[in-house]
């Protein structure tokens, strides 16, 4: 028998905007949604599954992660419910139930949380600069071994756990058993699509918006590259300087397309901006932004005069590795592409 949370709508608001007593069933939302066919009826049947507190079939579902909020659902609801605001919010609600250390839920939920938590990795990263005298030479190794170290922390400790309890919940938990095969079958669509996010082309009107995407994520990962695996900050090889320049660059323009969009509120998916959406594209522009300018103060011989900036990057990169990747929402770039990965193991 299905368990009933009669407070899950409430528990939800917390996550974003949505009138749940605003739906009357009429299926407008059903037949705009690109994503709907005969078995799943685009997003309505989240709107119900909400509505009615079935906290576990939503935990156990997929479809909050398929959708790319073209809005075009929210633009057609007559009654102002805001169905595609809603599947955002349970993806930020998801975020929190796969994630086994709880620190999503602080971060989420309590924006004082996660500004204690910006200032005291701010202040840790100053400890550790005046514990090395300021020396900006061993600092730039400590922040270079930190890039290291934090991938594979992060990776290991955190995003895979919580990638395999969110398999847990949606593919071992759920009626289908597929196959081992399938897993293998299924491997390259888990690539494709989260380098290329391609499932987001079936949202109407999205075609700009996703060729940003593409290139941001490419950007995003290539400097990762640059500035690890080639030290980009230290480096003398012109051509490995110029790629991480360009790299930065996009990111900055792109993340810097975002803010505006979000402060304009130009489209559906930027009207209802959360704290973790702002801390997304905010930082993200800060780290590009600077990258570009300790890169220009080394290239240009004031990096000792201006070696705050370094300090500025550093403290920008912390906070994002240790608190925006593992449990903001950089983690729905993975679990949108495990999702369509899960979905085709399960119908393949
Ligand atoms: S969310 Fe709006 S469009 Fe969808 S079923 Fe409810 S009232 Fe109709
Ligand atoms: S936002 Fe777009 S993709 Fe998402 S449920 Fe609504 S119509 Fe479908």
């Amino acid at each position: 028998m299905a368990k009933i949370n009669p407070d899950f709508t409430k528990e939800l608001s917390k996550y974003g905007a949505f009138d749940p007593n605003a739906c009357y069933n009429c299926g407008h939302c059903t037949a705009v949604c690109s994503l709907s066919d005969e078995q799943n009826s685009f997003p309505r049947k989240m709107v119900r599954f909400s509505v009615l507190g079935l906290e576990n079939e939503i935990q156990e579902s997929l479809d909050p992660w398929l959708c790319y909020y073209c809005g075009e659902c929210t633009a057609t609801c007559p009654r102002e419910a805001d169905p595609g605001e809603l599947m955002m919010s349970l993806r930020r609600y998801l975020t929190v139930k796969y994630d086994w250390t709880g620190l999503s839920g602080l971060l989420y939920r309590y924006i004082g949380v996660t500004l204690s938590a910006f200032i005291l990795l701010a202040l840790i990263v100053v400890g550790v600069g005046a514990s090395l005298n300021f020396d900006l030479h061993k600092i730039m190794q400590y922040g270079h071994l930190f890039e290291m170290f934090a991938i594979g922390t992060v990776f290991l400790l955190i995003l895979c756990p919580n990638v395999l309890h969110m398999w847990w919940l949606t593919v071992y938990k759920s009626d289908a058993k597929p196959k081992i095969k399938n897993y293998f079958k299924s491997f390259s669509d888990l690539i494709v699509h989260m380098f290329t996010q391609k499932r987001a082309l079936s949202c109407d009107d999205n075609k700009f918006r996703w060729l940003e995407h593409l290139i941001l994520v490419f950007s995003y990962l290539l400097l990762l590259f640059t500035t690890v695996f080639l030290n980009w900050f230290e480096t003398n090889n012109v051509l490995i300087i110029f790629i991480g320049y360009i790299e930065s660059i996009f990111i900055f323009l792109i993340t810097f397309d975002f803010v505006r969009r979000r402060v304009k509120k130009d489209a559906e998916i930027s009207t209802h901006s959360q704290p973790s959406d702002w801390f997304f594209v905010i930082w993200l522009l800060l780290m590009g932004l600077t990258a570009i300018l300790v890169r220009l103060a080394i290239d240009f011989h004031f990096i000792d005069t201006f070696s705050w900036l370094y300090y500025l990057h550093l403290i920008v990169l912390v906070q994002w590795a240790l608190i925006i990747v593992p449990f903001g929402k950089w983690t729905h770039f993975l679990y949108r592409s495990f999702a369509i990965y899960f979905q085709k193991v399960i119908n393949t």
